[in-house]
């Protein structure tokens, strides 16, 4: 079995005592992990905030809790880079990992200038560039291949889903959109692609659904984010693990037969994640929809008009099925459909 890699660890590290209760709360279940996964310890010190409010990360003062926290567990550490002052600082304490994050692989001349860095030891050092927040895989194969032409060798790329604002139904705080992931794949087949499960999902209780998938699909690793006490995490509260959680999933992980993958078709994995994917889409639509009815419904109760309002109903159905018709679905199937689908609402509005 290829060995997989596991970057896990705080969004944040937040003082000396946190990051030392990463270190022992975690290094048991990670010495368990170390049978599927090559495991490096995470945590960003200069953080991408979208508000300049948001806690911003401690900077150069957390790298010797970083650095301490890996040593005591036995793993390399990374951090985040988005300018050349954090790579030279993080670089100068010792670190040799480091991931460019979503917002600055965005940004070709932020990246441009991470490459450009003087580093003594190109060979040393390994690179997890992030997809960028929106879907355009030039920008990411760019990004990567700016680093790659100035000389670094170990390079892994790293899928952590996309901002679709109003766009997307998506349940997850960033749509996975596993179609560019694997788009990506399909240009730079010998880079490691890791999912980056935590700010997909962006809430603790769907952190183990991406990451199964992710494992699934044959995705070379994962970045999951966990904290010793997420409730009072000084950023991304909601999405991070406890210790014990991360040991739960690992274990199902451990459970998870990829043996059979290499020869079964990627392409028909792929095939399906993408259908599980419009079926998360469907039913969020689904929910949203009968959420608008309900507010009909009191609109409705508010001015004394009746529920049941036929000829509206009769307007949208034909609307539906010549769409249908036009689209090579069975008319009488779409009627069906909706059929049900007024139905309830109507059991919403009463
Ligand atoms: C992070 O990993 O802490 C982070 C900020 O992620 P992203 O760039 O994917 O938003
Ligand atoms: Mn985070």
């Amino acid at each position: 079995m290829t060995r997989k890699i596991l970057i896990v660890g705080p969004c944040a590290a937040e003082s000396a005592a946190q990051m030392d209760a990463v270190a022992r709360s975690m290094k048991d279940v990670l010495h368990g992990a170390s049978a599927q996964f090559d495991v490096v310890l995470r945590a960003g010190l200069w953080k991408p905030r979208s508000q300049p409010s948001s806690f911003q990360g401690v900077g150069a003062e957390g790298l010797p809790w970083l650095i301490d926290a890996a040593d005591h567990i036995g793993v390399p550490a990374a951090t985040e880079v988005a300018q050349p002052e954090h790579l030279l600082a993080a670089y100068e304490a010792g670190i040799r990992h480091f991931w460019i994050g979503a917002r600055t692989t965005s940004n070709p001349f932020m990246v441009e200038s991470l490459a450009q860095v003087p580093i003594a030891d190109k060979q040393s050092v390994t690179w997890y560039v992030k997809n960028p927040t929106s879907p355009d895989i030039n920008l990411w194969c760019g990004a990567v291949e700016r680093i790659s032409r100035t000389g670094y060798k170990h390079i892994c790329v790293i899928h952590r889903g996309f901002a679709l604002g109003e766009h997307t139904t998506s349940v997850y705080r960033n749509a996975p959109m596993w179609s560019q992931a694997i788009g990506f794949r399909r240009c730079y087949p010998s880079f490691p692609l890791l999912t980056d499960a935590s700010h997909i999902a962006g809430k603790a209780e769907h952190v183990s659904e991406i990451a199964e998938r992710a494992m699934r699909m044959g995705m070379n690793g994962l970045m999951i984010e966990v904290h010793p006490d997420p409730q009072h995490a000084l950023s991304d509260a909601g999405q991070q693990l406890t210790p014990a959680q991360l040991s739960d999933l690992l274990q199902r992980l451990a459970a998870i037969d990829t043996s059979a993958q290499t020869t079964q078709s990627a392409e028909l994995t792929a095939l399906r994640q993408q259908i599980d994917e419009t079926d998360d889409e469907l039913w969020a639509l689904m929910s949203r929809r009968l959420d608008i009815a309900r507010q009909i419904g009191d609109f409705k109760r508010r001015h004394g008009l009746p529920v049941l309002q036929q000829a509206r109903y009769e307007e949208i159905l034909q609307r539906r099925m010549n769409w249908a018709k036009e689209h090579g679905i069975d008319p009488e199937a779409a009627k069906q459909i909706m059929d049900i689908i007024h139905e309830q609402s109507v059991l919403q509005q009463v």
